[in-house]
């Protein structure tokens, strides 16, 4: 294409032609990936009858742990059912204190309340966007149980230091991989740095089977306390431990958590693809960025190469965007740019949960006050101003379109990118 023509043009948004045109191939978009593997997986379910069934659950967990550098995996019915089961895993009870990020999709954290904990929210880096260290240690209370750490956006939380305060503080961390499978954090696979992890399998995350989660962890306390509490069909064979044993035969979350296994037939399928459709969106989103190297006002989501962390499959991603080099102008009205240049900006970031009416009025289980507050006499609700960064970012980000296959048409949405960016004097 001729770069320099398509971003010296009008504006679309000001009438001028756009830097995209209207047929761009689906498959630079589709997801998930399915193929006639996947169908004759899923067939196989059906004609067998076994969609209840355990034995490909666990041929899946089998290959996933190893995958993922574990020595448990665990099937899920859904990703939330698998973090309320890590959070059940590690101990986290009546009056306990979660500490979590609050821009995350609300399944990092909501279960808590179901256990009788409650949540305590802690700002986000505003580099990573995921939970800032330095923001956590002074939020610890002696109710404090466990930290949640989420790899938000497919970029690595910052584990070393969390897990030294962890340690220190004899904290669990539960990692949320839903956005990052496959996500290095210095060289090692996210989901096996912390005690346990969950991540959801639902069909638009990276790796996408349907309605369905998995959690990994290397601690056989925790793996046999999440299968007492919501896959009652396994106590007979899974169970060891004395005191749980005892209980066996009733799931004692009085949940079940089983996988459907179409599933996770179709997980295994997808997880022998990932590697190479995690290496092909890399490609293309690398390709993205490298024509935007110059580009004002924007800056690439992703660790520095040398630091050995990576984006995975780059879960829904998103530029730094800097509006003082834009002459100020607003991230939305940038974002309507794009788009009108057809750029198809993806959606950027999770609304706020420590503002949501359920974190900080509801009384959800008639406790005669905030669910939040049922178990503590401490008011540790947080209100406007509690977490600066968190409330800031939402200026400070765009969405950036999400390929799933390395094509040449890439470069025309570059182009609708660095056409706005480099002409933003003309929007103020
Ligand atoms: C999608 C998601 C979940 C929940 O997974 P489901 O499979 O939809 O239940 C949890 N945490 C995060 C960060 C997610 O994006």
């Amino acid at each position: 294409m001729d770069w320099d023509r398509v971003v010296s043009q009008q504006l679309a948004v000001l009438g001028g032609p756009k830097a995209v045109p209207n047929d761009i191939p689906d498959a630079l978009f589709h997801w998930p990936i399915v193929t006639e593997e996947d169908e004759w997986a899923v067939v196989e379910v059906l004609r067998a009858g076994s969609m209840s069934g355990t034995d490909i659950t666990r041929q899946l967990e089998a290959e996933y742990s190893a995958w993922q550098g574990t020595r448990y995996a665990l099937g899920y019915c859904n990703g939330t059912a698998s973090l309320l089961g890590a959070m059940y895993g590690v101990g986290l009870g009546r009056g306990d204190e979660l500490i979590a990020p609050s821009r995350t999709y609300w399944a990092s954290a909501l279960q808590a309340f179901s256990l009788g904990a409650t949540v305590v929210f802690a700002d986000i880096d505003p580099v990573s966007l995921c939970i800032d260290p330095a923001d956590i240690e002074r939020r610890i209370t002696p109710r404090t149980k466990a930290i949640m750490v989420v790899h938000y956006h497919a970029y690595p939380a910052d584990m070393d230091p969390i897990m030294d305060i962890a340690r220190r503080h004899h904290l669990k961390v539960i990692e949320d991989v839903s956005h990052a499978h496959g996500t290095l954090y210095k060289g090692r696979m996210v989901g096996a740095i912390g005690d346990v992890s969950a991540a959801s399998l639902m069909s638009q995350k990276s790796l996408a089977a349907g309605e369905g989660g998995i959690l990994c962890t290397d601690d056989q306390c925790i793996y046999e306390r999440a299968i007492a509490f919501g896959h009652y069909e396994r106590h007979g064979d899974s169970l060891t431990l004395p005191d749980l044993k005892a209980l066996a035969g009733l799931p004692l979350g009085g949940v079940k958590h089983r996988m459907n296994q179409t599933v996770s037939a179709m997980a295994r399928v997808q997880l022998r693809h990932y590697p190479e459709r995690l290496q092909e969106i890399d490609s293309a989103l690398k390709r993205f960025w490298g024509y935007l190297a110059e580009t004002p006002g924007l800056r690439v989501h992703m660790p520095p190469l040398e630091s050995g962390s990576t984006m995975g499959a780059w879960y829904m991603p998103i530029a730094h965007y800097a509006p003082e080099h834009l002459g100020g102008l607003p991230a939305q009205r940038f974002i309507e740019a794009v788009n009108a240049e057809g750029g198809r900006t993806g959606p950027a970031l999770n609304f706020q949960l420590h503002l949501h009416p359920v974190f900080n009025q509801a009384d959800i289980y008639h406790d005669g006050k905030p669910t939040r507050l049922a178990f503590t006499e401490r008011d540790l609700r947080q209100g406007i101003g509690e977490l600066p960064v968190t409330e800031r970012v939402a200026e400070l980000v765009a969405g950036v379109p999400y390929f799933r296959r390395d094509m040449p048409e890439i470069e025309l949405f570059a182009a609708a990118f660095h056409k706005v960016a480099s002409q933003a004097d003309k929007l103020l």
